[in-house]
């Protein structure tokens, strides 16, 4: 797995605010909306084009545009939503799946409780969304599931990671086939006893949505 941590003055700047405890529900929402922007820049370096003939006011030229069949992006449910308007923004053509995965606080292991994805994922770029790699199993269990279905390849987009998130999925991912990035806003220290980010930024859903 190749990891990418988005090294730049106005991620490390949002992020900040993001962390913050003061930062309130809607100032959240715009932050993580503006920084999964940036990080789709880092994301989509590897985004498949094709050439396409245009012709500007002064002459015919060969340009680009997006190659189909299109990247799909997939929001992991509930937070990953969070960040897709951002991604959207930077690929409107793409399409959009949805994965909802939750963990087992007790055990932290990952559960699929809803797909809403192509199964037949040949030739298709996948582009997970999912704030926080905190243990890895849901990412984990999220880019098998687009691997089972014959990805390409996965890009996987954190704001967050934890070292402990990024060394199981190394371990999971190793023998995967299709390759996998992953593109996080920073690596923080560790993970606490409960399985959160330290200092990370509290639970990123319930900052993004308020408690339920
Ligand atoms: N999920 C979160 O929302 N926050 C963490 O710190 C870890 C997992």
């Amino acid at each position: 797995m190749r990891v990418h941590v988005a090294d730049h003055p106005l991620i490390a700047h949002k992020l900040t605010y993001l962390r913050d405890k003061r930062t309130d529900t809607p100032t959240f929402r715009r932050l993580a909306d503006e920084l999964v922007t940036l990080l789709a820049y880092e994301a989509t370096r590897e985004v498949r084009v094709s050439p396409f003939e245009i012709e500007t006011p002064v002459a015919p030229t060969t340009g680009i545009h997006l190659s189909t069949p299109k990247p799909l992006v997939v929001p992991i449910l509930r937070a990953g939503l969070g960040m897709l308007d951002g991604m959207m923004r930077m690929l409107p053509t793409a399409e959009v799946g949805f994965l909802g995965m939750v963990r087992n606080e007790e055990t932290l292991e990952a559960h699929t409780y809803a797909n809403r994805l192509p199964d037949d994922l040949s030739n298709r770029q996948c582009y997970a969304l999912d704030p926080m790699l905190a243990t890895g199993g849901t990412l984990a269990a999220a880019v098998h599931f687009l691997a089972e279905r014959g990805a390409h390849d996965i890009t996987a987009i954190t704001l967050l990671s934890a070292p402990e998130g990024i060394a199981l999925l190394e371990e999971e991912l190793k023998d995967l086939e299709p390759p996998v990035t992953l593109v996080t806003g920073a690596i923080d220290e560790r993970l606490n006893e409960h399985g959160y980010i330290v200092p990370g930024l509290g639970d990123a859903g319930d900052r993004l949505y308020g408690v339920i």
